[in-house]
């Protein structure tokens, strides 16, 4: 069968190749791949500059955005061949600490959490992959090739389970939302911000395109300005990780904010910040900026049914380019106009 591999750290060390079939210890639920997302972390992997080889392996099976179909599946599994499969990325560390063994393995404490495509276990790029029952998760029929968007929907699931738990805090209220970023991160933060009835508020640099348009179609406010033109808002979802960004918005907010980062950026990059004026505002107002990353079976699940609730429409001009297998490098170029890009089996 074909797979997408890459030598971990080797910059142009990505290709599409023949390997061997899952083995069996991958799990019992035999699965043939229908798509395969493609995010800034798989560009990372692909520059060389992030991820890890299965122990004893050079090559790592790309792929954490996944979408199959079930085809062998054990009875006791609540998952039966034909049925549509989002396989988990993350599995606990194995000391494990009490984040993982509670199953809360996105929180985990010491690091040895292992991720699927990413970090020392093969991922979800290849014609057929293996998952254990209890890391894979069933998809609605009606999603279609649509359940691709699983993933990254968890990730902003998550995000928005910890913002409302710390908003749970005290008797503040959220009513408007600025998401920064319009890419898949930050346009899914948008819907689930807009399934909560909030006022949302998206920034991002382009002027025009599927981004602004994507925004207004969800009923948010769209601006390609600076920040401070947004006004004060009681919730950030920061999904650029664009560091000049990422500290202008800790002053974005009311009193009581939240802040949450989900952009993972590159180190080495400096910027001039008042920490006295930061520190003082966060203080004076409560407010609160997080890191959030990752998802458990639990964040899945709500993803599951708020891409159920999600116009279809919508979600299909979220994916703005389907790339069949064989041209996979096409979808690591990006283009002016691409949101989520996908590469179908
Ligand atoms: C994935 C997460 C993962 C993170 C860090 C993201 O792109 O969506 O599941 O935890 O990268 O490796």
């Amino acid at each position: 069968m074909r797979a997408i591999t890459v030598i971990p750290g080797t910059p142009g060390s990505a290709r599409l190749e023949e390997v061997d079939e899952p083995p069996a210890t991958a799990g019992a639920v035999l699965v043939e791949a229908v798509a395969m997302g493609v995010c800034g972390t798989d560009a990372e992997i692909v520059r060389g500059e992030y991820g890890s080889a299965p122990p004893g392996c050079d090559r790592l099976v790309l792929g954490h955005e996944s979408l199959g179909r079930v085809l062998e599946a054990p009875d006791e599994a609540p998952l039966a061949p034909g049925d549509l499969v989002v396989g988990i990325v993350r599995r606990p560390d194995p000391v494990p600490c009490v984040c993982c063994a509670a199953g809360e393995w996105d929180q985990c404490r010491n690091g040895r959490y292992t991720e699927r495509g990413i970090k020392e276990l093969d991922g979800y790029g290849s014609e057929r992959w293996r998952v254990e029952p209890e890391f894979a998760v069933r998809v609605a029929p009606e999603l279609g090739r649509l359940g691709v968007l699983l993933e990254p929907a968890s990730i902003v699931a998550k995000a928005w389970d910890q913002i409302e738990r710390i908003g749970g805090r005290a008797c503040t209220r959220t009513e408007t939302v600025l998401v920064t970023g319009a890419g898949p991160i930050g346009l899914l933060a948008a819907l689930l911000a807009r399934q909560r009835g909030l006022e949302v508020h998206v920034l991002d640099r382009v002027p025009d395109g599927p981004k602004p348009e994507l925004a207004a179609a969800l009923g948010a406010t769209y601006h390609h300005g600076d920040v401070r033109e947004v006004g004060e808002v009681d919730v950030v979802v920061e999904a650029t990780g664009a560091g000049q960004l990422v500290f202008d918005v800790m002053a974005q907010t009311r009193a009581g904010g939240i802040v949450c980062l989900t952009g993972v950026s590159a180190a080495g990059r400096s910027i001039k910040a008042d920490a006295g004026a930061l520190n003082r505002e966060i203080v004076l107002e409560n407010d609160v900026v997080f890191g959030s990353v990752n998802a458990n079976r639990r964040h899945y699940q709500l993803a599951a049914d708020a891409l159920v609730r999600a116009d279809p429409r919508w979600l299909e001009r979220l994916v703005t380019r389907w790339v069949p297998l064989e041209k996979w490098r096409s979808a690591f170029e990006r283009r002016d106009e691409d949101v989520k890009v996908a590469i179908e089996f």
